[in-house]
């Protein structure tokens, strides 16, 4: 037997949305699954008649605090460390990708998102598998969740929505007096910035894993500065430490779309092209003449950035002269 809570969602008219619906389809595939779906507010509303063993209410959301969701995620943990379930699904919305991933933090529990399947069986092998996109979608991974309970967002659409009907047992859960301890923020620190924003400026000077450091990132800088412009990077450069994540343009960074976008010692990965290939005109600085790059580019320069940028900012200087 596998235990399952399915922490639903309602619409602005109190129903069940679909990807609720659709995560019961995903419980219901467990083998011997049992199932209880968690609803905030008194009332259970449509959950009533879903094809489950338990509707569970918890006291309504009274405050997002914020969009942190403080009390969801306490009032959860302690339906969670009262019931012992081997599952806890939610959908892949703004609610169940922030109120699952404290969940599993809070309780120490191990976390997956984005799930577009799950099988196993938690008294048998005692594991819950579960597959999920990677490398932005380009590839699925299938991993093995050993602890309990294992903690999962569902993605939108990978299942269908479950319109079977069923009369489930209504309890209510009392969290009264419970402790829920907000977010306490501790520091905020604004992003530092000179000059002209990433993302408004006109002229990009993008540095890459190519630059070999952190050093050559202040050529890029004066080269930015004399065009007016401001100075992004690929995020391996970022990941090095080389400059901050907030300069990082690409899928999981800062979309720009300037007039010129100038690549230094950068391959022009599909994850960075998604970050500027709306750009004007993209200016390439690579030693490889086979990188890809150069098939995103409309100038291309195939040498060491070394040799090649000191004489480009010394002539882009003089031309502005
Ligand atoms: C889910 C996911 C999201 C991602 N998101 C992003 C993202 O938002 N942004 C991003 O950038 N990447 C992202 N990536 C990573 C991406 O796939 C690439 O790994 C990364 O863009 C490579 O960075 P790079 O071009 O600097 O390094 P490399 O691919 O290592 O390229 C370095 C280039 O420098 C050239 N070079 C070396 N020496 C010199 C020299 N002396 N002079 C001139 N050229 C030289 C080389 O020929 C080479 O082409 C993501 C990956 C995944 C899986």
């Amino acid at each position: 037997m596998t235990t399952v809570i399915v922490v639903a969602e309602r619409d602005e008219k109190g129903e069940i949305v679909q990807s609720t619906r659709q995560a019961v389809t995903a419980a219901s595939n467990l083998p011997d699954a049992q199932i209880s779906v968690v609803i905030t507010g008194d009332a259970p509303g449509s959950a009533t008649s879903l094809p489950v063993g338990r509707v569970v209410t918890i006291a309504p959301i009274e405050s997002t605090d914020n969009g942190i969701y403080d009390q969801a995620t306490a009032d959860l943990a302690a339906l969670v460390s009262a019931d012992s379930p081997d599952v806890v699904m939610f959908s892949k919305s703004d609610f169940g990708s922030v109120v699952g991933a404290r969940l599993a933090f809070r309780i120490g529990a191990a976390f997956a998102p984005d799930c577009v399947e799950i099988s196993g069986d938690a008294s048998d092998a005692g594991t819950i598998g579960v597959t999920r996109p990677v490398y932005g979608g380009s590839a699925l991974a299938e991993f093995e969740i050993a602890s309990s309970p294992a903690i999962v967002t569902l993605r939108a659409g990978a299942f269908e929505p479950n319109t079977d009907t069923g009369a489930p047992v209504v309890e209510s859960f009392d969290t009264d007096g419970l402790e829920r301890k907000p977010v306490e923020v501790s520091e905020s620190v604004a992003e530092s910035r000179e000059g002209v924003r990433l993302e408004d400026a006109d002229f990009v000077v993008s540095g890459g894993r190519g630059l070999g450091g952190p050093e050559p990132f202040s050529v890029l800088a004066d080269l930015a500065e004399v065009l007016g412009g401001a100075v992004g990077a690929s995020r391996a450069a970022c990941d090095a430490g080389w400059i901050d994540h907030s300069h990082q343009v690409g899928l999981t960074g800062k979309s720009v779309s300037p007039d010129v976008y100038i690549a230094v010692g950068i391959s022009g990965a599909s994850q960075h092209m998604a970050g500027c290939s709306s750009s004007r005109a993209i200016v390439a600085i690579n030693k490889d003449g086979d990188s890809n790059i150069f098939k995103e580019a409309r100038f291309g320069v195939v040498g060491d950035w070394e040799k090649v940028l000191p004489s480009f900012l010394a002539t882009v200087r003089e031309l502005k002269a």
